[in-house]
């Protein structure tokens, strides 16, 4: 790839833009200038970091210096308030970042705070869930993000761009609104860890969401799981399961052929949960695949001992996946055995099914056509 003109300013450390600050022979506390700007301040232009001397920012654009956040080309809106945006990127790409607010008139959350202030604002609490790479390389059978194949990875910068574009388009006040981040958009976060953790350091230190706020889920690389658990900053760890045996799960999931149950759960087990942490473990519930009472207790045995709850996401179908969403009745036996099996399970209500925003329905998809 040739050198490009742009250069972003996202995605750098503190350190590294205080490197910017001193190569252009400015003292070095105008990089912690640059970074309040674009990570705390959530600036679109370096033109706009005001405390900036003049000479300095005309210096960053004329270096081709662009803060670098995504430009939001459409933006549809669900009945149930989820939005899902299409983020194009510098070099043509586009990832899709989804909006899920929560707690209007206390239909969610405990109650307590629905109406007691920001009267004008629809949701007390929200979560984004946003893209690690354009497309995936994991190829999970019921999921129309496997369909596009992987692209590239995402630099930490687009990683973090996707969430600062929603948080303005949205008018998040941090740290006072209730923000949570999950990792679960297109592309397998692990397959591209660095840039996936070096997001997160800017997202903690930088933009103002804690790392218990937000949430990573793998299709089960292994050996990153064992990375991950030994980071001193991380986000909680969810664990796509959607089997309960080797063979369903090497069908459903082909990366299970690589790094199998055994060594999954193994991993699973060593993972070095904080106080009051669990695991979390997805199950995407496929009609009469892997949705039967024999296989609800083969999950609960296979989670036997590890702090952890399992939640069970009913299929969200789409062209070209070749599975059924079982009827309620299924997925609320699956539930029960769990929890009789001493197993917490929760089962998720799709959010912004109609606008293809929920689970697995990342294709960047442009029409809105009906299932
Ligand atoms: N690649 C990571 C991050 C994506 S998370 C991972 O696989 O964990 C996406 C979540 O949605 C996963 O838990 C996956 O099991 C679930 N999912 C995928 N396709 C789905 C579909 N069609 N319906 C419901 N959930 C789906």
């Amino acid at each position: 790839m040739s050198e490009a003109k742009e250069r972003s300013l996202l995605g750098l450390t503190l350190q590294e833009l205080t490197g910017i600050a001193e190569e252009a022979g400015q003292p070095s506390y105008r990089g912690h200038q640059i970074f309040e700007g674009i990570y705390r301040r959530r600036l679109e232009s370096p033109e706009q970091i005001s405390n900036l001397p003049h000479s300095f920012r005309g210096q960053l654009a004329d270096a081709g210096f662009t803060v670098g956040l995504p430009k939001i080309e459409k933006k549809f809106s669900a009945a149930d308030g989820t939005g899902r945006y299409l983020m194009a990127l510098v070099d043509g790409q586009s990832v899709e970042t989804v909006w899920m607010p929560e707690g209007d008139g206390g239909e969610a959350g405990d109650g307590s705070e629905a109406g007691k202030e920001e009267e004008s604002r629809a949701w007390n609490r929200a979560t984004i869930c946003v893209s690690s790479q354009v497309g995936c390389a994991v190829d999970c059978q019921f999921c129309l993000t496997a369909l596009l194949g992987v692209k590239r990875n995402l630099s930490a910068g687009e990683i973090v761009g996707q969430i600062c574009a929603v948080l303005n388009d949205r008018n998040v006040l941090l740290p006072q609104d209730r923000v949570n981040v999950v990792f679960m958009g297109m592309g397998e976060p692990f397959l591209n860890y660095d840039n996936f953790m070096k997001a997160v350091r800017l997202l903690v230190e930088g933009v103002g969401i804690a790392e218990s706020r937000m949430t990573v889920s793998t299709a089960g690389i292994v050996p990153r799981i064992y990375d991950f658990g030994a980071e001193p900053v991380r986000p909680k760890l969810a664990i796509s399961l959607n089997a309960s045996n080797d063979d369903l799960r090497s069908r459903l999931m082909p990366i299970n052929r690589k790094w199998n149950l055994e060594k999954l759960m193994a991993a699973a087990r060593d993972f070095p949960l904080r106080a009051r942490e669990r695991l979390t473990f997805e199950y995407v519930l496929l009609n009469e695949v892997n949705d039967s009472a024999r296989n609800a207790r083969e999950v609960a045995e296979l989670i036997r001992g590890i702090r952890a709850k399992v939640n069970l996401i009913a299929l969200n179908t789409g062209p070209g996946i070749a599975f059924e969403t079982p009827a309620e009745e299924r997925v609320l036996q699956f539930q029960r055995i769990l929890i009789a099996a001493g197993v917490p399970a929760f089962v998720r209500r799709p959010r912004g099914r109609d606008i293809f925003a929920a689970c697995g329905q990342l294709k960047r998809t442009v029409e809105l056509q009906t299932a």
